[in-house]
């Protein structure tokens, strides 16, 4: 039974403390592979708590909106990575965003990570919103971007290099992601929820299982049969974290 990939979502998220089981209990069901994405200190510590207890997949990270943070917290963050680096797939989400301030002090933290990334070996797990030339022109590791939204021009050289571009639920509705399908080679995509934002259903909270849609869209758009859009993107993410998920 070949399997679908949401290779970025937020399982801790409190979003999910009402019916977490559930939740994981229902993608499990469908055959979907969670990778669930830590982003601050406190995420980070739940969502080691998640890889462990419903036996999914992890990175660890720090996000850009908590810019602000003093170094001890990042450096928390930093410290648990560390001691936990055999249990992740990857380093992030990591990255800088242009909607959010202070860019400089992003960027720094940004590369403190990156650094660590390096030190452990794993790739990385890019949010790059307005910043995606940035991020992989200061990277040397592997990226997969989550949520890309940058220019198609740029996707394809990333995708080139060994990257990955990551489909989010967000092309439901937009016209943008459906060109980026459309025009990127499917070797250079991956499939995300993002969950539990983004959600491909007006006003619902989104999770794992909702990933389908983002392949009903690419086998649309590529026409392709289903089952060979999800080979190739189980494929596409197995060799990019180096591991049979
Ligand atoms: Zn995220």
């Amino acid at each position: 039974m070949s399997k679908y990939v949401d290779a970025h979502c937020h399982i801790e998220d409190k979003a999910f403390n009402k019916n977490r089981d559930e939740v994981v209990k229902r993608a499990k069901e469908n055959n979907v592979i969670i990778i669930t994405s830590g982003a601050s200190f406190g995420g980070c510590v739940r969502a080691l708590n998640c890889k462990r207890l419903y036996d999914i997949y992890l990175t660890l990270g720090y996000h850009p909106s908590r810019v602000n943070a003093d170094d001890k917290i990042i450096n928390k963050v930093y410290n648990l990575i560390k001691e936990n680096e055999k249990e992740i797939l990857a380093v992030g989400e990591i990255g800088m965003d242009v909607k959010i301030e202070n860019i400089k002090r992003q960027e720094e933290i940004f590369k403190k990570f990156l650094e660590l990334s390096k030190e452990i070996n794993k790739p990385i797990v890019a949010h790059a919103r307005g910043f995606e030339e940035r991020i992989f022109k200061l990277s040397d590791q592997p990226i997969m971007f989550h949520c890309y939204s940058g220019s198609l021009e740029l996707a394809k050289e990333i995708g080139e290099s060994g990257n990955l571009i990551s489909i989010s639920t967000l092309v439901c509705f937009s016209e943008h992601h459906k060109k980026l399908v459309e025009k990127l080679d499917i070797d250079y995509i991956t499939t995300e929820t993002d969950s539990p934002y983004l959600s491909p259903i007006k006003k619902q909270r989104n999770e794992p299982i909702n990933v389908k849609f983002v392949y009903k869209i690419i086998s649309e758009i590529k026409e392709m049969d289903i089952n060979e859009v999800k080979n190739i993107i189980y494929k596409n993410t197995c060799k990019f974290f180096k591991k049979k998920l």
